[in-house]
């Protein structure tokens, strides 16, 4: 069964103004699409067929790198959508006790978030990372990796992400990372984030 794009659960203006329609537009359908058809053609050429999306990242260390960098693209963004939610949310409950004791407060965990995802060079994401035993990480991988894959620095599941790909930003803030990253927190779903945490365990 090939993999297909996720429909997005809003519509291409509802993270407005935080995430403009145009990038959002963009961004769904064709960057996503484009990683979802490509991974399909590297699924073929390798005979990864049957195998889960999180089964492929768990051994992409033996991959191409077309399934790697377009199983990571597929995987990262339809996990990116879901991380969002139009008007944005407060965190609470498990999630915030957990940033609160590790981080030393809300404030200090989002400056150090945003810190990372500015320090990513290139191209990548930043990561909030469950790495078993209630533990929480902050990483950030180059271009489409993963904590899931195999090879990463920083093994755990994801909860939070974001993408500091220039194409998630650059029609509204240009070069302004830093000013993208301090925004985002306005269209964070952490309701998404606690359900993440609490199937960890
Ligand atoms: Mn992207």
């Amino acid at each position: 069964m090939a993999f297909t794009l996720p429909p997005l659960h809003y519509g291409y203006d509802a993270l407005e103004p935080t995430i403009d329609a145009q990038t959002m537009t963009l961004h769904h359908t064709k960057h996503h699409q484009a990683y979802v058809d490509k991974l399909n053609e590297g699924v073929a050429e390798e005979g990864l067929e049957g195998q889960s999306l999180e089964q492929i990242l768990g051994g992409i260390s033996r991959r191409s790198k077309k399934v790697r960098n377009n199983g990571g693209g597929h995987w990262n963004h339809s996990f990116f959508w879901e991380t969002m939610t139009p008007g944005g949310s407060q965190p609470s409950g498990q999630v915030l006790e957990a940033i609160n004791s590790t981080f030393g407060g809300f404030d200090s965990f989002k400056k150090k978030f945003a810190e990372a995802g500015v320090g990513q060079f290139g191209s990548g994401w930043v990561w909030l990372v469950a790495t078993g035993g209630g533990s929480l990480q902050i990483t950030s991988t180059p271009n489409q990796d993963n904590p899931l894959m195999d090879d990463a620095p920083v093994k755990g599941t994801p909860i939070l992400g974001n993408d500091v790909w220039e194409h998630a930003y650059y029609l509204k803030y240009n070069n302004r990372r830093s000013d993208y990253l301090n925004a985002w927190w306005d269209v964070v779903n952490w309701a998404a984030v606690n359900e993440r945490l609490g199937s960890v365990g």
